[in-house]
């Protein structure tokens, strides 16, 4: 494939202009204006010479040519509708690669394990997803890789001496976390990761996006080599598909890649093209529910029945994260966490009376959704660590879709008066 229209007279085109047709041309679909489905598990080559040349290049056997590009070859491998996507996702994060996978965790699984090696150490921050929780904690181990967890409103310098001059694999962070809204300085890790790099070993600084999606934080821009998205949440954002992404440098992308190849964690076509549809209203959407949820935040923040609630928006300048939110988040999102006077029984009653936000996990979807992390999301983390990272049983995380805001509060107001 070749190049697309970036610009206009010197103009840069925004990412919103470009995800209704970068990276696609209808000549090669009858004029077709949008993409078609190319639900084709392999594609034929031309001549042998011709496959075996895509082959070369796949295999990395040989180098590519000036302007010459990657051929169809197998959609385990590549398949135009993951092509199109992957390149429109590119321009979200400034990014020159990227790479979508059948789910979030096919992402950051076949991330890490591009990376690891036995007698390595995954530095990781905490709390993190529940799945992502689990594979390190249950299966990375494994391996003969160790872990050390970065804890919120800790200083990753003060894990040096964990780390006992053992090669780290890669730094892995949730920021904002899932499910408590922490958030870690990614250029902290930045420094701790060059800090134990060298020439023939360069630590890889992995941050899952998830929360803020590719609006409302750019980690590559602050330092990270790779960015990582549940695209089941915000990109998909109607609550109708499972997938994952991972953007970064072409070098980088193209060790992820082999990894992907050979574990066959790719998308399909289908949700392929379903992606695309989404990202033509990706920044419309989540304008609209960033702008909610801070009405909504509000609305929770002063009322009797709540503690206290963690919204990125609400961070005060006395509070440890706000020069972190400061330097690399450009909004508060829209994902609330409200720990509430009380605990599970109360928390169960304000989920068991809400009626128009819906009781399921995910968030980023048009529709509001609320979920119980200590039961639900985070069922399996340690009890301790739940503990020591604030998922208790007061807590309940609310993801603000689309909605009208006023109906949202009245919602949630009917709830609160229940408990
Ligand atoms: C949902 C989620 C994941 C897992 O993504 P799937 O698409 O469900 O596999 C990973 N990280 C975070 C922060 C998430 O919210």
């Amino acid at each position: 494939m070749g190049e697309y229209i970036r610009e206009i007279n010197g103009k840069r085109l925004s990412p919103e202009s470009l995800m209704m047709g970068y990276g696609y041309r209808p000549e090669w679909s009858e004029g077709s204006l949008k993409s078609p489905i190319f639900q084709t598990s392999t594609f034929t080559f031309a001549t042998a010479e011709e496959g075996k040349r895509y082959f070369e290049l796949a295999y990395g056997l040989d180098e590519a040519t000036q302007g010459e590009t990657q051929g169809l070859i197998y959609s385990r491998l590549n398949n135009p509708d993951l092509e199109i996507l992957e390149k429109r996702l590119t321009l979200w994060d400034d990014a020159e690669a990227g790479l979508v996978f059948a789910s979030g965790m096919a992402a950051i699984t076949t991330t890490a394990l591009a990376f690891m090696e036995p007698g390595s150490v995954l530095v990781h921050s905490a709390p993190l997803y529940g799945g992502s929780d689990h594979f390190l904690h249950h299966i990375v181990d494994r391996f003969g890789v160790a872990t050390i967890a970065w804890e919120p409103g800790t200083n990753i310098d003060d894990l040096h001496d964990a780390v006992a001059g053992r090669p780290i694999a890669l730094i892995l962070m949730e920021t904002p976390a899932n499910p408590t809204n922490a958030l870690f300085s990614i250029a902290d890790a930045r420094t701790f990761a060059d800090a134990h790099s060298s020439d023939d070993h360069a630590v890889p600084v992995v941050v899952d996006n998830t929360f803020l999606g590719p609006i409302w934080q750019h980690p590559l821009a602050h330092g990270a080599d790779i960015v990582l998205y549940s695209a089941t949440k915000y990109i998909g954002g109607h609550s109708d598909l499972i997938a994952g992404a991972a953007l970064g440098s072409s070098k980088i992308m193209a060790k992820v890649a082999e990894y992907r190849t050979i574990l066959g964690t790719m998308a399909t076509p289908h949700t392929g093209w379903l992606m695309m549809r989404s990202l033509e209203t990706l920044s419309l959407r989540m304008q609209r529910q960033e702008q909610n949820a801070q009405v909504v935040a509000r609305f929770l923040a002063d009322h009797p029945k709540i503690d206290h609630i963690g919204y990125l928006g609400h961070l005060k300048e006395t509070d440890a994260d706000f020069a972190i939110y400061k330097a690399q988040c450009d909004g508060p999102g829209a994902m609330i966490s409200i720990w509430l006077t009380g605990g599970e029984t109360e928390a169960f009653r304000f989920l068991n009376s809400l009626e128009l936000v819906h009781l399921a996990v995910s968030l980023g979807s048009t529709e509001s959704l609320v979920q119980h992390p200590a039961s639900m999301t985070h069922a399996g983390v340690d009890p301790e660590d739940k503990k020591r990272y604030g998922v208790t049983d007061s807590l309940v995380r609310l993801s603000i879709g689309v909605e009208d805001p006023e109906d949202i509060i009245a919602d949630l107001a009917a709830a609160l008066d229940k408990i």
